[in-house]
């Protein structure tokens, strides 16, 4: 059992764990932000998910003015979702997270790896396990190539990271998609989760999409625009407000709308703005 700090940076405690030999956390390198805030829309990425080894989360709960734990099953972890997200209003948190406890495995060897792009990075199948350091190292490497890890002089790192979540939706819908759209288990009965960057670039949004005039217009470049290295991520190219970020995602999402018929959703948390 590793308990961790809320404040504390939550890259540096994968790269601890991954040093001292605990394992489940290695696929999750390379994530900006602090170990508290990684129960709330239960943080993922390259098939693993904080959702497998949270044990417990010890809360501030600011409704009823005590300390409250929640045991993994009590937060209710779905995608990107959790209760603590859910019963965060307008970025005010009813709990207030102190502590995360984890439940790590013990050696060298990292939890099965579960996603293609990162299984073939590592040589190994879908399911097998390979050493946890290689599996960060190959992460870090991987998101790096996406503009996912911050590098100061490259405005493609200047970035909200995933802006927009892939959407689940009725297996209905995801079949009157062409053959070539990728499709992921949801998890959930009937429900097939899709891809949002295949959804983007399909419906006529290249990497680098952006806004170039203060009107609106839609070009290549500009204040903000689609990383140039992956379309899931808004990035501010310098000197964007948030305006600008919110005006090429507007875009983007009703372009897909209107190509696909299905709506992406925000993966932010919008304070007093909207989409
Ligand atoms: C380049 C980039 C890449 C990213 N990649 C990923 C990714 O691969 N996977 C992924 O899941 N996310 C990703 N993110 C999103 C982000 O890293 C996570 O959401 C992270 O957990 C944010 O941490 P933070 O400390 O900055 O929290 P903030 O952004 O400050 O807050 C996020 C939310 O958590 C709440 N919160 C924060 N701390 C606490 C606390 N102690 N108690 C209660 N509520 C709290 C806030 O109220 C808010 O609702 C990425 C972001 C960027 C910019």
């Amino acid at each position: 059992m590793v308990r961790v700090q809320a404040g504390q940076d939550w890259d540096e405690l994968v790269r601890y764990t991954v040093m001292h030999a605990f394992s489940g956390l290695e696929a999750l390198s390379g994530i900006p932000g602090s170990t508290g805030a990684t129960p709330v829309q239960n943080v993922g990425a390259y098939g693993s998910d904080v959702s497998q080894t949270i044990a417990t989360v010890r809360t501030y709960d600011r409704g009823t003015d005590s300390i409250k734990s929640f045991t993994n099953f009590e937060l209710t972890f779905g995608y990107r979702d959790s209760l603590l997200k859910r019963s965060t209003v307008n970025g005010s948190p009813r709990y207030v997270v102190l502590a995360v406890e984890f439940q790590l495995g013990l050696g060298r060897m990292s939890k099965p790896v579960r996603y293609a792009e990162l299984a073939r990075a590592l040589g190994v199948e879908v399911g097998a396990r390979a050493y946890a350091n290689d599996v960060r190292r190959e992460v870090l490497r991987l998101r790096a190539g996406k503009g996912m890890v911050l590098d100061a002089p490259d405005p493609d790192t200047w970035s909200t990271g995933s802006f927009f979540t892939n959407p689940i939706v009725p297996s209905a819908v995801a079949d009157r998609l062409p053959q070539d759209a990728p499709r992921y288990p949801s998890g959930e009965e009937g429900r097939v989760k899709l891809s949002a960057a295949w959804l983007i670039e399909h419906a006529g949004f290249a990497k680098g999409f952006g806004l170039a005039d203060d009107d609106g217009r839609a070009a290549a470049g500009g204040r903000a625009s689609l990383s140039t290295k992956h379309t899931l991520a808004l990035t501010n190219r310098g000197g964007a407000a948030a305006s600008d970020l919110l005006a090429v995602a507007r875009l983007v999402r009703d372009g897909v709308e209107r190509t696909f018929g299905i709506r992406l959703e925000p993966e932010p948390l919008l304070i007093n703005c909207s989409l």
